[in-house]
């Protein structure tokens, strides 16, 4: 398959600047992200199609030496640029996570990257893992307790998450001396690169875990019970310590982070802990006043007394009916809006009715009254 032009694959012209190719390499990680794209199969190499063609142009060297030999500058020798390893998010390999970590600090706020790397560093911490999870308005009113499937992978039983077999001890890797990180000359350029023997850890193990392969940890979906607090909103963040990816070698286990979206609701809308509703009233009840039921988020009835002579857009406030604040205590208020309906489909009887109190209609406008006078010496003032 032939390769995309780098600056088309981040969406900039030739010759971008450094802070335009950032640009555009963020929106298209955002864009392309796995967990935003669980349904589009093209997503994942596009998102990795657009790791590569940023690892290259953020740096000035392979910058360079791409705009003058374009694809050509980074093939041969090395097996191609193409293939890394893994995929999905949390992997902690190598360039997938470090060409992302800071895309991915932006987006989450100070989030816990993968794990050291590099140094030949023995045990590594595990990644952290986000889980999105969308709930209902009723349910961010009530909390919920939810178990959901944690897909990450655990420290392996069998070789204790060392990745040895029996007991025996891992070995400073010969490719790179235990750098974790091998040079290679490609055409005129010393290009650095995670090194292919030990995936950037430093030390081989000679006699791997059957179970693992080495790896320390085994893939695993969990179950995991969760709750959910009452007063969540869309952007909501649960950090479940220790319950993210297993180390590797005996490492520490990173975090899971519970990253919340409410639905929209038909019938409320949110603003912080109050709610909106917006309910329509007939002429005739706005005009005359009395009372409606109105429905609550708790899933109840409220009654509101509509005083007589209401217009449109009236707002009535139903106190502690709102969404509980999530930290302290109280709750927030309902807001009921009004929206007056004109009456359509008459039967000719109606108009009648309707024609009959028009005529009898003298000072039961006074919005239309006062409209009118400003309107009349509007026209007099441009006479003048
Ligand atoms: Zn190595
Ligand atoms: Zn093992």
């Amino acid at each position: 398959m032939a390769k995309r032009d780098y600056y088309d694959v981040l969406g900039v012209a030739k010759g971008a600047s450094a802070d335009e190719i950032k640009k555009g390499y963020r929106t298209k990680a955002k864009e392309l992200h796995p967990d935003r794209n669980k349904d589009n199969p093209d997503a994942e190499s596009k998102f990795k199609e657009a790791n590569e063609a940023y690892e290259v142009l953020k740096d000035a060297d392979k910058k360079a030496a791409y705009d003058r030999y374009g694809h050509a500058a980074f093939e041969g020798g090395m097996g191609g640029g193409g293939g890394r390893p893994g995929g999905g998010f949390g992997g902690g390999q190598g360039d997938f996570s470090s060409a992302f970590s800071d895309v991915f600090d932006d987006l989450f706020g100070n989030f816990a990257g993968g794990g050291q790397r590099g140094g030949g560093n023995r045990a590594s911490r595990g990644s952290d893992l986000r889980y999105n999870l969308r709930i209902s308005l009723e349910d961010a009113y009530g909390g919920l307790q939810k178990t959901i499937n944690v897909p990450t992978s655990i420290s392996c039983e069998s070789c204790s998450g060392s990745g040895a077999e029996g007991g025996s001890e891992p070995a400073s890797c010969p490719t790179c001396s235990g750098m974790g990180k091998v040079r290679a000359q490609q055409g005129f350029f010393t290009v650095e690169r995670t090194c292919p023997t030990c995936s950037g850890l430093g030390q081989i193990i000679k006699n791997p875990c059957k179970t693992c392969q080495g790896a320390g940890r085994v893939e695993k979906d969990r179950a995991l019970a969760v709750n959910i607090p009452a007063g969540v909103e869309t952007g909501t963040r649960i950090r479940l310590a220790g319950e993210g990816e297993a180390g590797m070698r005996g490492g520490p286990s990173g975090d899971l982070y519970i990253f919340i979206e409410v639905s929209e609701h038909e019938l409320f809308q949110r603003d912080g802990a109050n709610l909106f509703c917006r309910v329509p009233v007939s002429m005739a009840k706005a005009a005359l006043g009395g009372s409606i039921e109105v429905p609550t988020i708790d899933g109840g009835r409220g009654r509101v007394q509509i005083p007589s002579g209401s217009q449109s857009g009236r707002q009535m406030r139903l106190r502690g009916k709102g969404m509980p604040a999530l930290r302290g205590s109280g709750s927030g208020d309902m807001f009921i809006e009004l929206a007056v309906e004109t009456p359509v489909n008459l039967t000719a009887r109606q108009k009648e009715l309707l024609a009959e109190f028009d005529d009898l209609s003298e000072n039961n406008n006074p919005e239309s009254s006062s409209f009118f006078s400003s309107v009349k010496s509007f026209w007099d003032g441009m006479k003048g």
